[in-house]
């Protein structure tokens, strides 16, 4: 059993260096992942409100055609109106005048609409273009400063994985799942040494003989508190 402890306690002491690695990152993983996302939909939003700006353009461009060419019928109908014999006809006449002159009035209206919609858009699209600039030197500034440290601590990751596949083999498959299990459940520590007679993890005391037993290093005992395994460092 001791040898079993003494390999758990290089195990631990394996997994907290590679643990201060991973800290070294600090929050650059989550950071760069979550400007690659933002960098996404900024980009896809800026193509949608380009098509969107396509298409409102064209329609504008309709409607405006539209009111040019019913703006030439209501000057065709007033040349007529000279020509005209009859009240009745003037009267017709002067009815299509009127109904050609309100849908010319309301396209443009529409076409006007329209514009200010470009314009709206068109502004949007500016700043989420100086937004995507922006939010693209930081993800290159960031994602260079990570690689620089995954480079900086690979040679030391790479070490310390290699060792500790070594450490793991030599220990049997269940007490390795437990140890596994215990460093899931405690942020990353499940072999602690203990302190003054206290559990070096939840600091609560522990019964005289247990702390005995902890010194004697010859079994694999846990904290009865929070289910650390604890051990003594003669040091
Ligand atoms: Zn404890």
């Amino acid at each position: 059993m001791r040898e079993v402890l003494s390999k758990l306690i290089d195990l631990q002491k394996i997994d907290s260096q590679l643990m201060d690695i991973e800290e070294l990152k600090g929050d650059l993983p989550a950071e760069v992942a979550r400007l690659d996302k933002q960098l996404d939909s900024l980009s896809a939003g800026i193509s949608e409100s380009k098509v969107e700006i396509e298409e409102l353009g064209s329609k504008q461009r309709r409607l405006e055609a539209e009111v040019s060419d019913t703006e030439e019928t209501v000057k065709k109908y007033q040349d007529q109106l000279i020509l005209v014999s009859t009240n009745r006809a003037y009267d017709a006449l002067m009815a299509e005048i009127d109904t050609a002159k309100r849908s010319a009035e309301s396209d443009g209206m529409q076409a006007l609409e329209i514009e200010e919609k470009i314009q709206h858009l068109t502004e949007q699209v500016k700043a989420d273009e100086i937004a995507l600039k922006e939010k693209t030197g930081l993800f290159a500034k960031h994602q260079k400063s990570l690689q620089q440290t995954i480079e900086e601590t690979e040679v030391e990751a790479t070490r310390l994985a290699g060792e500790r596949k070594r450490v793991e083999s030599k220990i049997d498959s269940s007490i390795y799942q437990n140890y596994e299990r215990m460093r899931g459940a405690h942020n990353g520590e499940a072999v602690v040494e203990m302190s003054r007679g206290s559990c070096g993890s939840c600091f609560s005391e522990l019964p005289a003989q247990l702390s005995a037993d902890i010194r004697a290093m010859n079994s694999i005992i846990s904290c009865p508190t929070c289910g650390v395994i604890l051990y003594h460092s003669a040091e």
